[in-house]
C-alpha cells in the first residue's frame, strides 16, 4: 500500500481529501487523517463562538468517511522526516510514503511579557471556548481588552458588542486606523462603525507588558476584566521546530508542487506554507486543490504539471450579523451585502462539507 499521512483536518485537509474522494482512488493508497480533534473545527467561526452568538455544534463539521480513510484522534508529538514517521503524543508512530503537514497556526505574542500567560486566545476551538466562558460570565460593565485589530480582533469585538451591549470594549491596534492589511476606506468604515456603538479603537498603541487583569499601553496600565490576544500568529510549533528551510514568518519555503525541496515526498498546506498571500482559509484550500492534483499524479506515475499560480478571490469580515466588509475581485465593499456573501459562503461550505 502507499501510505499517506495527512496531519491536521483544517481548512487544507479537508480539501485535499475532498478533492481526492472526489475521483477513483487508487485502490493501493491508504490514508489516515490524524488531528486532535474527533472533527473538522470551522476556524473562521471561533470569534463568534467566544462571543457566545454561535453554538459549539453550529461550528463542527464530521470528517469525511471512506473505505482508504482512517481518522486517527491523536495529538501530533514529533516529525522525523529522515525516517518518514510521524510521532504521537501517547507512544504511537505513524510511518509514510507520503506526507502532508497542515497543522494551522498559533499566537505569536511578539515576546510581550505577560501576554502568554494572561491573555485569552481564539486560536483553537478549546481555547475559543474558555474564552466564551470568561466573556459571557462576566458583569455588566466589565471592561473586555481586545489586542489586536485585525480581521480576527474585528470580528471578536463587534460579534462581542452585538452579543454584550453592556461591557465596555477596547480595541488596541499598533496602526493609525485598524485594519491594516485592508484599504483605509475599510479600515475608516469600520472604525466609524465601532465609535458609533462605543466600542473604542484605541489606535497607535503599543502594549509593553501583561499582569493579570492589566494592559500597559506604552507603559501605562489599563485595567482590563478580561484580555483577548488576537495580535500576530505564526505556525504550528512543531513545524516551527523543523529544521528546514522557513520564510520571516517562520513558514515552510517549498518548491513549485508544495514540497519542502530536500523531502520530495513532505506537502505543506495552509497557515504553515511560505505562499504569496496572508494566510487564509480561502488560501488553504486553493493550495490543497493542488497538492491533491499532485498526489494524484504521483499515484498514477504520471509527469508532475507546472501549477498556475494560486489566486484568491478576496477577504469578507463580519461586524455582527447585519454588516460587515471585504474585499471581493478587487473592490472593497461595505455594509449589509458583504455579510450576506458571508453568511451564504459559510452556508455553502458547511452545507458541502456536512
Ligand atoms: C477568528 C478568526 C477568523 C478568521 N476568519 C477568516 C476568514 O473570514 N476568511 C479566511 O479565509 N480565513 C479566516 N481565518 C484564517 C483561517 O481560519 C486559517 O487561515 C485557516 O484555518 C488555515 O487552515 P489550515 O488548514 O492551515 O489550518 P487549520 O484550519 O487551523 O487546521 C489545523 C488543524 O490541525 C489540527 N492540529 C493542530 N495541531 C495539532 C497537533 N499537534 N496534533 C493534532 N492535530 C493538530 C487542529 O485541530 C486543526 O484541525 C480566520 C482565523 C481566525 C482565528
Amino acid at each position: 500500500m502507499k501510505r499517506l499521512v495527512l496531519l491536521g483536518g483544517g481548512y487544507g485537509g479537508m480539501r485535499i481529501l475532498q478533492k481526492l474522494f472526489a475521483q477513483d482512488l487508487p485502490k493501493d493508497v491508504s490514508i489516515t487523517l490524524v488531528d486532535r480533534n474527533p472533527y473538522h473545527s470551522l476556524k473562521t467561526e471561533y470569534y463568534a463562538l467566544a462571543a457566545g452568538t454561535a453554538s459549539d455544534h453550529h461550528i463542527r463539521v464530521q470528517f469525511p468517511s471512506h473505505p482508504n480513510l482512517e481518522v486517527k484522534y491523536g495529538e501530533v508529538s514529533g516529525l522525523d522526516l529522515s525516517e518518514n514517521v510521524v510521532h504521537l503524543k501517547d507512544d504511537e508512530s505513524l510511518p509514510y510514503d507520503s506526507l502532508v503537514i497542515g497543522l494551522g497556526c498559533e499566537d505569536k505574542y511578539h515576546n510581550v511579557p505577560g501576554a502568554k500567560e494572561h491573555t485569552m486566545s481564539i486560536q483553537t476551538i478549546d481555547a475559543s471556548r474558555r474564552t466564551y466562558e470568561v466573556l459571557n460570565n462576566l458583569g455588566a460593565k466589565s471592561v473586555v481588552g481586545i489586542v489586536g485589530g485585525g480581521l480576527s480582533g474585528v470580528e471578536l469585538a463587534s460579534e462581542l458588542h452585538e452579543s454584550r451591549p453592556d461591557l465596555e470594549i477596547k480595541l488596541f491596534d499598533r496602526g493609525k486606523t485598524i485594519l491594516s492589511a485592508f484599504p483605509d476606506r475599510l479600515g475608516n468604515y469600520v472604525q466609524s462603525w465601532f465609535e458609533e456603538r462605543n466600542v473604542t479603537v484605541v489606535s497607535e498603541s503599543n502594549i509593553t507588558t501583561v499582569e493579570p487583569n492589566i494592559l500597559y499601553n506604552h507603559g501605562d496600565p489599563v485595567h482590563c476584566d478580561a484580555i483577548v490576544w488576537t495580535a500576530g500568529i505564526q505556525p504550528n510549533q512543531l513545524v516551527r521546530d523543523l529544521d528546514v528551510e522557513k520564510d520571516a514568518q517562520q513558514r515552510i519555503v517549498l518548491d513549485q508542487h508544495h514540497k519542502i525541496p530536500e523531502q520530495s515526498n513532505v506537502f505543506v498546506v495552509g497557515d504553515c506554507a511560505s505562499l504569496p498571500y496572508s494566510p487564509s482559509a480561502q488560501l488553504a484550500e486553493e493550495q490543497a486543490e493542488q497538492i491533491a492534483l499532485v498526489l494524484q499524479k504521483e499515484w498514477k506515475q504520471e509527469s508532475l504539471p507546472s501549477l498556475p499560480p494560486i489566486k484568491v478571490k478576496g477577504t469578507l469580515g463580519s461586524l455582527g450579523s447585519k454588516h460587515g466588509f471585504g474585499v471581493m475581485a478587487n473592490r472593497p465593499l461595505t455594509g449589509r451585502v458583504p455579510r450576506l456573501l458571508k453568511s451564504g459562503i459559510l452556508w455553502m461550505y458547511k452545507n458541502h462539507n456536512g
